[in-house]
């Protein structure tokens, strides 16, 4: 039996695209960039509205220690400069880029390679190339890769669990890219100094395991786990590996581990030697309103509607998620872009189901959840408008996993309560 983590769920997997190897998406006649797709403090945009921009150029800085660089996805002009839409409703500023009719794939550097040697050069690197989690967290790279002092990593952990329904971009990844993988992940052992690398993927992905042991040469450690969901988020997957457990508020640092996502190790390799900037990400298309399902090489800012167009999106298409079923978000505008973050676009013909009954204390959600709260306790606080009483069920643990809904027998969308009591939180004053 393969290792895994107390509790979690097993939703359909619904993987059929994973046989398809990755299409490079064509560029939409406009790019929509916001400066703020990833953890931390929003990019400032270097560019002018009617600048001509070669695909790779920077267009806005991380000026904080924890912010992430863009750069231009496509050769065009800045059309304007201005709000953005988000898919949490709200709005960001960004920047919209006209493509040039024609435009090519060569992506230019935009900045001179780093000496490989140098661990505060190549992490500097690694932070200007503009590199996320790609595994839908889009926290930046670079900060994982300064470790504070008086701490040591003795692990780096690649995660290749992808354990989200539909979701097969990582799969792809580990597939076509494993040389990538491997190489990436080295170079991340080696500035932190680590003592090993565990790659970590799921048992329905054997032949991603093969490929990656090919490629590894017996360099990095290649572990299968169990399929079950949320296998993939960090604390499950280093729980699973290594028997190590995050603390409560804490990160994997904490017990000597980095973790990074399959997609992100890749990037590291293919990006960062070559002074490359992040503009386009693998992203899985999928759900019984596109015709045209698969995974696909996608630029930053194209509008999900192009996207889906050039999926072969059916017209009585009710639905539309960014990122997975369990995680993901759905939205109404289709100009909303992929962004670093975006790991899939799932479209369904059918609407979300609403009708939800009350809680009958049946304890489901208690045996799913994978952090072992009580998520109806929680929910109970959260609708109450009780913020004391989340806190004290340990709301901050939650991770959204959506394990509790999807096991509750009366549909309550616990975990719309559990987005929303953590909004209110973070409005209340702080106590000084
Ligand atoms: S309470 Fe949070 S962490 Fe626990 S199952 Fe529900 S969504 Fe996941
Ligand atoms: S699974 Fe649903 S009905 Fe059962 S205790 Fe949890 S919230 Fe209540």
């Amino acid at each position: 039996m393969f290792p895994t983590f107390a509790r979690g769920v097993h939703p359909p997997q619904l993987k059929t695209t994973a046989e398809m190897p990755v299409r490079r998406l064509g560029f939409a006649p406009e790019l929509h960039i916001p400066l703020g797709q990833h953890i931390g403090a929003p990019a400032q945009c270097v560019v002018k509205v009617g600048q001509r921009l070669e695909r790779g150029s920077l267009i806005a800085e991380g000026r904080s220690f924890v912010s992430a660089s863009i750069h231009a996805p496509v050769t065009g002009t800045v059309r304007k400069i201005g709000w953005l839409a988000t898919p949490q409703g709200q709005r960001i500023q960004g920047i919209v880029l006209a493509s040039e009719p024609g435009a090519g794939q060569e992506h230019v550097p935009f900045r001179a390679p780093p000496d490989l040697n140098d661990p505060g050069q190549w992490v500097d690197a690694v932070a200007r190339s503009g590199l996320v989690g790609l595994g839908g967290a889009a926290f930046p790279t670079h900060v994982k890769l300064k470790v504070p002092d008086g701490r040591n990593v003795d692990t780096v952990m690649i995660n290749g669990a992808e354990c989200e329904p539909y979701l097969t971009a990582d799969h792809r990844a580990m597939l076509e890219w494993p040389d990538d993988i491997v190489s990436g992940s080295l170079l991340m052992k080696k500035v932190l100094g680590a003592e090993r690398v565990v790659i970590g993927v799921e048992a329905n992905k054997m032949d991603a395991v093969k490929a990656l042991e090919r490629a590894s040469n017996n360099c990095v450690d290649i572990r299968v786990v169990q399929v079950k969901y949320p296998q993939g988020a960090e604390k499950m997957l280093i729980r699973a590996l290594l028997r190590r457990e995050v603390p409560a508020g804490g990160l994997p640092m904490d017990v000597g581990v980095v973790v990074a996502n399959v997609q992100t190790a890749a990037m590291i390799a293919r990006l960062v030697p070559k002074g490359l900037g992040l503009v386009e990400r693998i992203v899985t298309v999928a759900g019984d309103a596109v015709e045209k399902p698969g995974n696909y090489l996608v630029p930053i800012g194209t509008p999900v509607g192009f996207l889906l167009q050039s999926a072969g999106v059916v017209p009585d298409c009710q639905r539309v998620i960014l990122g997975g079923p369990m995680m993901g978000v759905s939205v109404a505008d289709l100009q909303l872009p992929i962004t670093k973050g975006t790991s899939g676009v799932l479209a369904f013909k059918t609407a979300q189901d609403h009708e939800s009954g009350p809680c009958i204390r049946c304890g489901y959600c208690v045996q799913a959840c994978p952090m072992s709260l009580n998520p109806a306790a929680i929910m109970r606080s959260a609708r109450g408008g009780d913020l004391d009483g989340c806190v004290q069920y340990r709301l901050r643990d939650c991770f959204e996993c959506g394990s509790c809904a999807f096991v509750c027998p009366s549909k309550i969308p616990l975990v719309q309560y559990f987005r929303q009591a953590k909004l209110d939180l973070r409005k209340q004053p702080v106590a000084v």
